[in-house]
């Protein structure tokens, strides 16, 4: 019945008690190993599972595989159980799982595997840009107009040659244009017009003038790999999680570790660019955020930490590192408003971003849609997979996030670096617009 033909799947009244999590998914389970000391039974040389179970209980070890949820009591058909423990005790066996047929860890483990390798592209695509090495073929991937910012882009390459600046002054803006001295305002970087396909040409023409320095290279590492850390570590658990009550504990934590990675990664390369002109700023925050990272890697690592009475702490401590982001993105748009930020960094994609954490986090723990309709969404649809296709949507936001805010600084310096002296130009207009 809960195994749909496959004898590999059991239903969730099937599963050992470490097993279970929502009771809201019926089907589709893959049948679990044991626990280690069944497992461990059995490698040396029990001759049937029931044997090996049977042992363990007498040895007074903790046997959740012969419990019922919620009543605790004794497994009753222990020869039913028995032929579908141990179905998938080993890693090999679980990842044949992967492949050979559906269950209801199909989409959780597929979703983030190729979350992976897209990243890891991303990854080759980058290297290969920085070293001059990318084919021109491949640059209406990584020159995509949607990492660009709509308005800051020169409408020809003509603008940045010499003396043709001054027509980027505004006129009766800011401190700015009182003096033709002064290096193009904010106002005129970002009322040129509005991006066309066309113009992408030029932009990287002079986007390009300005090379990556290592913050650059180091900024989109870091969050490139830490999307692979996370999206990997959840992939992998997702795999494994039905091996061994032990092993997938074990694992579990290692999800843990890659979203703390993720949001670690992701934070960097933002007040990068978001404080590109207040280090002081940058390394506050940087500061803040590793040691609440720091923090979070500990409570997830400690064996204090991972039993149930700590559950509310362990919740505060990802809660404060996911809602930490809301003081520098409030900061930011303190400084310079709403408006310019979304044009220099494309603030709009980066609260995008959060919100989707936010709203894939809460269906998550609400369990919507299975709650309302047990047993329809065993394969497709369930509140896991929701919540893993938003972390992919959360990310890919960010990342666009990052490149334009890159691209704008790369673009704007280049742009007034011949007379206005590259970044210290742009900032001194930002801190124009700020005092207009
Ligand atoms: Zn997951």
């Amino acid at each position: 019945m809960g195994n749909d033909g496959n004898p590999k799947l059991c239903s969730h009244d099937d599963l050992p008690i470490w097993a279970q999590d929502n009771d809201f998914i019926l089907r589709g389970y893959r049948t679990p190993g044991g626990t280690s000391d069944e497992l461990q039974a059995r490698l040396a040389g029990s001759t049937s599972a029931s044997t090996s179970t049977s042992t363990s209980t007498a040895n007074g070890a903790s046997n959740g595989a012969r419990q019922r949820a919620g009543n605790g009591k004794e497994e009753a058909d222990g020869s039913v159980l028995t032929t579908k423990l141990f179905e998938h005790d080993s890693v090999y066996k679980c990842w044949r799982s992967v492949w050979d047929y559906v269950h209801n860890e199909t989409v959780n483990i597929h979703t983030h595997f190729w979350g992976v390798q897209v990243a890891l592209v991303a990854i080759v695509l980058h290297t290969a840009e920085v070293l001059g090495w990318l084919p021109e073929q491949l640059r209406f991937v990584t020159h995509n107009p949607l990492f660009y910012p709509a308005a800051i882009v020169p409408p020809t390459p003509a603008i940045v040659s010499k003396d043709s600046w001054r027509s980027w002054l505004p006129v009766g803006r800011g401190a700015a244009a009182q003096s033709p001295s002064l290096p193009p305002s904010f106002n005129a970087l970002v009322s040129l017009p509005v991006l066309r396909p066309s113009l992408m040409g030029p932009l990287h023409t002079i986007a390009s003038q300005r090379p990556n320095d290592w913050k650059d290279v180091a900024g989109f590492a870091i969050f490139l790999i830490a999307a692979v850390v996370c999206l990997g570590f959840s992939s992998f658990f997702h795999t494994v999680a039905c091996h061994s009550r032990d092993f997938a504990h074990r694992c579990n934590k290692l999800d843990y570790i890659g979203i703390v990675v993720m949001i670690v990664g992701s934070f960097l390369p933002a007040l990068h660019y978001g404080f590109y002109c207040h280090p002081r700023l940058q390394a506050m925050y940087a500061f803040m955020i590793t040691s609440l990272g720091s923090g979070a890697m500990y409570t997830v690592m400690s064996r204090r930490y991972s039993t149930p009475a700590y559950r509310p702490i362990r919740t505060s401590v990802f809660l404060a590192l996911g809602l930490s982001a809301i003081v520098p993105v409030a900061h930011i748009c303190a400084m310079y408003g709403f408006e310019a930020i979304s044009r220099t960094m494309g603030v709009h994609w980066l609260i995008a971003s959060g919100a989707m954490y936010v709203v894939g986090a809460c269906t998550y723990m609400l369990r919507i849609p299975e709650r309302f309709s047990p047993g329809t969404f065993d394969y497709f649809g369930a509140s896991h997979q929701i919540f893993h296709w938003f972390i992919l949507a959360a990310a890919f936001a960010h990342y666009v996030c990052i490149r334009r805010a890159y691209a704008f600084w790369h673009t704007a310096e280049a742009a007034s670096g011949p007379l206005g002296g590259g970044a210290q130009a742009v900032c001194l207009a930002l801190e124009a617009l700020r005092a207009s």
